[in-house]
């Protein structure tokens, strides 16, 4: 029997869509219009009433962006404030704060371990300058290092790095010693990404006129790999695609729940939500997102409810695309097929050439089969 009922702990997201200029490969929602900021927070707040009565608690909170560090201390903690008046929260959430490292100032960091967030993502991307400057990043080496330092003083203990590799130009010795600088700190938490170069940016835009090359596939799965074998050589457990922590209790418990359909509610300009069935996304614009919610409405742009075969291709997705992989009994209780009889032979074939873990009931991508993930799921 289909079991998608299954009641899970939502996760909250709050997409705080300011940065102070905008870097040249990123394609997330922001505005540079600072001034705005007080008129944002009036919306969101409006926002999270008009959902409180179909979200009732969660367990996780992340706050994302753009760049919520640019925040003041007073309008973070006024955003956890009316989290904390219009939704129950379980007795130990997991709050994570995105930050800019040139934002990381001791009074900020106080503050905010102050107020309940316990985890910090931190947006190096590289410890080369020069990597740093081709990004566009407004942040430099220097305070990268005096963030860090930062944090460990009023003791965040459970940090994450998000880095970059595969950068037009870049040589595996450069990525190597930003993940050797990386591990001198000995962060909880690092995800590690490749660069895209999506066609609305400036960046892409640049790749499009070939103003430069971008690395080839086989530099990109070497980029892919050494990442993986140096980072499990040092202790971290590769638990997906892109993300590695230092111990399953460092592992995001927030990002779970987009691999695994729990239901989660996103709010602000382009957060979606889900609640198991149904997802939807808001207007991703902030002057539509706020005349929405000015109109008494909520600021949604559109919605789809995802038919039982869709999910299946969403789990299958996301299993091979997390070290937890699949779990026959579960999958088929779950999604309604069996995928061990219906797929017995390619899976077995997957094994034997050395993309998959199967062990009794269940199955898991090694790393060679992380870097395949997308097409394994066609399977
Ligand atoms: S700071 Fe982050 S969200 Fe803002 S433009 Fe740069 S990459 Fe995008």
């Amino acid at each position: 029997m289909n079991t998608l009922n299954v009641i899970k702990t939502p996760g909250l997201y709050i997409h705080i869509p300011f940065c102070l200029s905008k870097c040249p490969y990123c394609d997330f929602y922001s505005s540079t219009s600072v001034s705005l900021i007080p008129y944002f927070l009036n919306g969101l707040f409006k926002e999270m009433e008009r959902h409180s009565h179909r979200f009732k608690r969660f367990d996780t909170i992340y706050l994302g962006g753009g760049t919520p560090s640019l925040l003041t201390p007073k309008q973070l903690e006024s955003i956890l404030m009316e989290v904390r008046k219009n939704f129950h929260l379980t007795s130990t959430p997991e709050i994570t704060m995105e930050a800019n490292p040139a934002d990381l100032n001791p009074v900020l960091l106080e503050s905010i371990r102050g107020i309940g967030i316990n985890r910090l993502n931190i947006g190096i991307q590289s410890f080369d300058e020069r990597v740093l400057r081709f990004l566009g990043r407004r942040h430099s080496l220097n305070q990268v290092i005096s963030a860090i330092e930062a944090s460990r003083k009023v003791k965040f203990n459970n940090i994450g790095f998000d880095l970059i590799y595969g950068v037009p130009g870049q040589e595996m010795d450069s990525w190597l010693q930003t993940l050797r600088q990386a591990l001198d700190f000995s962060p909880e938490h690092l995800s590690c990404y490749q660069l895209t170069f999506e066609p609305e940016t400036p960046l892409g835009r640049r790749f499009q006129a070939r103003e430069f090359h971008a690395p080839g596939d086989d530099l990109t799965h070497q980029f892919f790999i050494e990442t993986s074998n140096v980072l499990s050589e040092a202790g971290y457990i590769h638990y997906e695609v892109s993300n590695f922590a230092r111990g399953m209790e460092h592992t995001s418990k927030h990002n779970q729940k987009y691999w695994d359909h729990s239901p989660y509610l996103g709010l602000g300009p382009s957060a979606h939500s889900f609640d198991g069935h149904q997802r939807w996304w808001n207007h991703r614009s902030l002057a539509q997102y706020l005349d929405e919610i000015q109109r008494g409405n909520l600021p949604i742009e559109g919605k789809e409810t995802l038919t039982l075969e869709q999910l299946r291709l969403e789990a299958l997705y996301f299993g091979f695309r997390t070290k937890k992989g699949i779990h026959f009994d579960h999958f088929k209780d779950r999604y309604a097929f069996d995928l061990w009889m219906e797929k017995k032979e390619i899976l077995r074939r997957l094994k034997a050439e050395g993309f998959l873990l199967i062990q009794h009931d269940h199955l898991s991508p090694t790393p060679q089969g992380f870097a395949l993930s997308d097409s394994l799921a066609l399977l």
